[in-house]
């Protein structure tokens, strides 16, 4: 018994898996003569362990409030956590600390987490150079073994496939066991056999130990994670969980309806709302008055 916890105490991540609290977390894009909200109150609870898709239109906010979550973005308002890390309070020495040991980011498009005149493995060593004092990291050639690219630790980057590279970039991003994984679009302009080397990869990052949450446009990726979250207008609109739909409240009061429901009612469509002695709550398109159109 005892032995076969001190394998998972091995082959698990270096850190637990991470938990993540959002509370009407807000971004704000500052431009010159404008500002744009990319955030505008998000609300949200990922618990250790968990594998999270982020969907929504182009624009959403997937990628900014993935940029909070790493620590890469300072938020305007609300709070964050991630594991024991308060976002908000937190000074860039603990940013830096987080993000060279707690959480693995792999940016959009593999080329910009790789640096392309080392070898694949020594992009793996490259990533861990920042590792806290006192954590074990694994030796590179076993982080390249999880993500399939065991016999590719002396190739560069340019000497990858596509799926290859975005692969490295994953294995980056694992390089120090992190207890939160972040990806955003690794699937994207990849093939269907390298999407499938991409996915088991992350499954295997999950296993492993990882709270794993990423950013997709494909349905497929997005179904092989336990939750999958929108966002729209910068706030979590719709959450699917085990091919259910729920639509999500906003500290506004706001609900989003599942798209294609929203889209047959069309925008200002009125809705009569009747609570049941169930404790259901039936939602009865209902026509305008005469007057109001
Ligand atoms: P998504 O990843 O869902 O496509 P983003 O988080 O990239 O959405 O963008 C959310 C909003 O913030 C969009 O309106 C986008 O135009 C804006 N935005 C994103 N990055 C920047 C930036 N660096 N400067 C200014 N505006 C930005
Ligand atoms: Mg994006």
């Amino acid at each position: 018994m005892s032995s076969i916890l001190l394998d998972r105490a091995e082959t698990a991540a270096g850190t637990e898996p991470l938990g993540v609290t959002c509370r009407g977390l807000v971004y704000i894009y500052r431009l010159e003569g404008y500002d744009v909200v990319a955030l505008s109150g998000v609300d949200l609870d990922i618990t250790p362990g968990q594998s999270v898709a982020l969907i929504g239109p182009s624009g959403s906010g997937k990628s900014t409030l993935l940029s909070l979550l790493a620590g890469l973005l300072p938020p305007a308002a609300g709070r964050l956590r991630v594991g024991d890390h308060d976002l908000v309070k937190a000074g860039p020495a603990e940013l830096q600390r987080m993000r060279a040991g707690d959480v693995g980011v792999v940016l959009q498009g593999s080329e910009r987490n790789l640096l392309p005149y080392l070898s694949a493995e020594q992009n793996v060593r490259f990533a861990q150079r920042g590792a806290p004092a006192g954590r074990s990291v694994p030796v590179p050639r076993e982080v390249l073994g999880l993500v399939g690219l065991a016999d590719a630790a002396r190739r560069r980057p340019g000497e990858l496939t596509p799926g290859g590279r975005q692969r490295l970039a994953l294995a980056v991003g694992l390089a120090n066991r992190p207890g939160l994984l972040l990806a955003d679009e690794p699937t994207s302009q990849l093939d269907a056999g390298a999407r499938t080397e991409v996915l088991t990869a992350l499954a295997d990052a999950h296993r492993a130990g990882s709270t794993v949450v990423l950013v997709t446009h494909d349905p497929d990726v997005a179904r092989s994670m336990e939750r999958v979250i929108t966002i729209r207008d910068g706030r979590v609109g719709a959450e699917g969980r085990r091919g259910e739909d729920y639509s999500v409240l906003g500290r506004d009061g706001s609900l989003h309806l599942p798209p294609e429901v929203a889209e047959a009612l069309g925008p200002g469509a009125l809705l009569r709302v009747e609570p049941q002695p169930d404790g259901t709550l039936l939602l009865v398109p209902v026509d305008r008055p005469e007057e109001e159109r």
